[in-house]
């Protein structure tokens, strides 16, 4: 039995002459365990002891019962080995971070890397010290949150990180780099947007933004109120935040057709050196209307549908281009309202209805894709 034992599990050796004390490795999915197992003079298994390492003793918790009746049921030692393997497969599954525990090392190179950094950067550590939320404020007081996840190799392997960013985060990472590196490098990051955000919390300061309800520091598209349903809809570079940006105007046809004119006329006396908002009032010649002048809900109207404003993220964007009437709908709404009445016919995609307000003609492309 013994021989054919250290020729399963050549980590595990009987430790006495007696042989009832066996002491060694169980290895499960290339991760080595330290366990000793005492068995009584008589060798009954059913009498056996087992000692875990900390590590094991955490992934068989909930799995006891399993062990000792398997320990019950098992021939001999080499067959009770392999079922002990069998369950902790099973463990380390329903376990995903004790996988891959990091040595010992792995939490003094932390301290040491926090302790250079400041632990004042630091907000928040998960219970296995694996992830990290670091917090860095750019030269103009915005306050930006890192998230690294370390690797048990680290820092050998290289964290993976992820921020509130408009473009993707690139981090130069070598086995020698340290946290503070790591912060370093995001600062430079944030630099190198802060025109970027400038431009954005201008817009998000002085007009009403439609869209999105709750901006994050990633989005790059405002959809800002003009007038009574009408909007413009920019989406600002963040590499080339102070260009002429992407301008789509959405509202009924009698106000946005003379306001895409002037659009189309005044574009080349763009002025990269003027701030985005600026530039679009001196474009378009209009004053956006801002909080300091105005109530948002006079922006905020209700489709004429479903009598609400917001239709999961959607908002009213469909207009009624009767200058009388102008009553919004959201799209998925107008759609399935036209779609259901027998007058109405559809082209492709388009279908042409009466709006359900004025009677007039309206038009709605099918929703693009409902959830
Ligand atoms: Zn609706
Ligand atoms: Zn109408």
């Amino acid at each position: 039995m013994e021989s054919s034992l250290v020729k399963e599990n050549p980590l595990l050796l009987p430790l006495n002459q007696e042989k009832t004390i066996y002491d060694g490795f169980i290895t499960v999915q290339e991760r080595d365990f330290r366990m000793r197992i005492h068995l009584p003079p008589d060798h009954q298994l059913k009498q056996a002891k087992l000692h875990c390492c900390w590590q094991l003793k955490h992934l068989l918790r909930g799995y006891e019962c399993i062990v000792k009746q398997r320990l019950q049921h098992s021939a001999d030692l080499v067959s009770f080995i392999l079922e002990l393997k069998t369950v902790l497969e099973v463990a380390l599954k329903s376990h995903p971070e004790c996988r891959s525990m990091p040595p010992p090392q792995y939490y003094s190179q932390l301290i040491s890397e926090m302790e250079a950094l400041g632990w004042d950067k630091l907000l928040f550590i998960d219970t296995e010290f694996r992830t990290l939320r670091l917090k860095a404020d750019d030269s103009s007081g915005r306050q930006h949150v890192l998230t690294v996840q370390l690797k048990s190799k680290h820092p050998a392997e290289p964290p993976e990180c992820s921020a509130d960013l408009p473009i993707p985060l690139a981090i130069t990472w070598t086995p020698q780099s340290t946290l503070e590196q790591l912060h370093s490098q995001f600062l430079l990051v944030l630099e190198s947007l802060a025109d970027f955000w400038a431009v954005l919390d201008e817009i998000d300061r002085e007009t009403w933004i439609l869209e999105p309800e709750k901006p994050s520091r990633a989005d790059t598209m405002r959809r800002i109120a003009i007038g009574n349903n009408v909007s413009i809809k920019v989406e600002v570079d963040p590499r080339h935040p102070k260009m002429l940006p992407e301008c789509c105007l959405l509202g009924a046809e009698h106000v946005v057709t003379p306001l895409r004119s002037k659009l189309n006329a005044n574009m080349h006396s763009w002025n990269p050196d003027s701030s985005v908002l600026h530039n679009l009032r001196d474009v378009l010649e209009i004053e956006f209307p801002s909080p300091a002048t105005h109530e948002k809900s006079s922006f905020s109207v209700e489709c004429g549908i479903c009598y609400s404003y917001r239709l999961e993220a959607a908002i009213p964007d469909q207009v009624c281009n009767d200058p009388r009437c102008g009553q919004p709908f959201h799209q998925a709404c107008l759609y399935e309202w036209l779609r259901a009445l027998p007058s109405s016919r559809q082209s492709f995609s388009i279908v042409f209805g009466e709006c359900p307000y004025c009677s007039k003609p309206i038009t709605v492309k099918m929703a693009a894709q409902k959830s």
